[in-house]
């Protein structure tokens, strides 16, 4: 379950004082599409704190007007797979917030796809598969390059589709 808040330190800070949580993280990416993020989890579901500090989630509290639920992600193994079983129930997906790709693609931590708001109301719903070590590597050398090539970065989102 991912929130957005005006600054996710600050909000974990907040649980932790009030809370016992075990396994809590803050992570702070740094760069110019700099990335402020804090996590713990409640038995199997991951509660995910980000700030808002891209033009996504600038975009989320311009609509709604406060901090709050931004979406839901379910984690699977194989996002492929999983799409193509949905789209075979009669799923449809939508295109990214970030960068307008439907199908599945790169992000900061994992692959991701959405889904239509007709298919699941309500919310946005994400499926998410997490890198591999080796796809993680493949990432982390391709924002290595892009930063030595440009200063401006290039997002969290990075095209291409199955590897
Ligand atoms: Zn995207």
């Amino acid at each position: 379950m991912a929130f957005a808040v005006y600054d996710a330190k600050q909000t974990l800070d907040a649980y932790l004082r009030h809370f016992q949580l075990s396994h809590a993280k803050f992570r702070d990416k740094g760069g110019p599409n700099r990335e402020r993020a804090a996590n713990f989890h409640l038995d199997d579901i991951e509660v995910f704190f980000f700030s808002i500090n891209s033009a996504q989630k600038g975009r989320y509290l311009a609509t709604s007007g406060r901090e709050g639920l931004h979406h839901i992600a379910f984690e699977v193994d194989d996002i492929w797979a999983a799409v193509e079983d949905l789209k075979a129930r009669g799923a449809k997906l939508k295109p990214c917030d970030d960068c307008g790709q439907v199908e599945p693609h790169g992000y900061s931590d994992g692959w991701c796809v959405f889904l239509d708001e007709a298919t699941v109301p309500g919310l946005r719903v994400e499926l998410m598969q997490t890198y591999t070590r080796e796809e993680r590597e493949a990432r982390e050398r391709e924002q290595a390059n892009e930063g030595r090539a440009s200063q401006q970065g290039s997002g969290a989102c990075r095209k291409g589709a199955k590897p």
